[in-house]
């Protein structure tokens, strides 16, 4: 398989529900360039989770595409698309096992070295060496040492791995102290360079590391701009 997406993402004219009663998005129509970086904001309830989950290809569309370089999604392999696309949710953040089994998920084939590279590169090495058993811990231990901005760094060390050209990321909610935020902060640029992203950005900071925000209202984007614009 030569196939290597690029990271061209469009949605052509994407209407979605869920049910038939109701409409969450009526025509979705949006191009989101190869290796830009987008942040979703917008109420609740407004259909962010859905249109980074119809890129995930958790759905499909009601009418109309969704296209990884101008090709429907529906005609990919399922294999091209998992490795292409990945989503970082909040609620999977971790499951149970070692930190470096945490990791391993975004490459199931990685090496030791492998892993601690990825670590190393999000900002994770330091704190994950401190812990216990360094990168043999179990994060699974109720009360255990992983923080909330810990657990993220693991995530995006995961994803970092796991090198997909385009990333979709619903930001945890948890507040995190001023070092913790810095932290977080610098390992979410690093693992955005050189691929698409699409951020449900909770922070303000993450606002501002974006190419370009867009805000969503019942199901449409009513503003498209640079943060500085906005
Ligand atoms: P939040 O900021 O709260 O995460 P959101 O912008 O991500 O909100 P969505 O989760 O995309 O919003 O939800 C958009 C609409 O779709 C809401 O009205 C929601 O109730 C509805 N919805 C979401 N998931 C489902 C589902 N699985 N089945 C039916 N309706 C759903
Ligand atoms: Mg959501």
């Amino acid at each position: 398989d030569l196939w290597k997406a690029r990271g061209t993402v469009h949605f052509d004219r994407v209407r979605f529900q869920y049910t038939e009663d109701a409409v969450i998005l009526p025509d979705l129509d949006l191009e989101i360039p190869a290796g830009q970086t987008i942040a979703l904001v917008g109420t609740t309830g407004a259909g962010k989770s859905t249109l980074a989950k119809l890129i995930a290809r958790f759905y499909d569309p009601t009418e109309g595409a969704v296209t990884l370089d101008g090709v429907d999604l529906r005609k990919l392999h399922p294999k091209d698309l998992r490795r292409a696309i990945v989503m970082v949710t909040q609620e999977a953040y971790l499951f149970s096992g070692t930190v470096a089994d945490n990791i391993a998920l975004g490459k199931p084939e990685a090496s030791r070295d492998e892993i601690v590279r990825a670590a190393k590169a999000v900002g994770a090495h330091a704190f994950i060496e401190a812990l216990p058993d360094g990168y043999d811990t179990d994060v699974n231990k109720r009360g255990g040492r992983v923080s909330a901005g810990q657990r993220q760094l693991i995530s995006f060390a995961r994803a970092f791995l796991a090198d997909p050209v385009v990333l979709i990321l619903d930001e945890a909610t948890a507040s995190l102290d001023i070092p913790s935020e810095r932290l977080v902060q610098q390992g979410l640029q690093t693992l955005l360079a050189d691929r698409t992203a699409v951020i449900i950005a909770h922070r303000l900071s993450t606002v501002t590391i974006a190419d370009r925000v867009l805000v969503m209202e019942h199901g449409r984007v009513i503003e498209d701009g640079t943060p500085a614009e906005l």
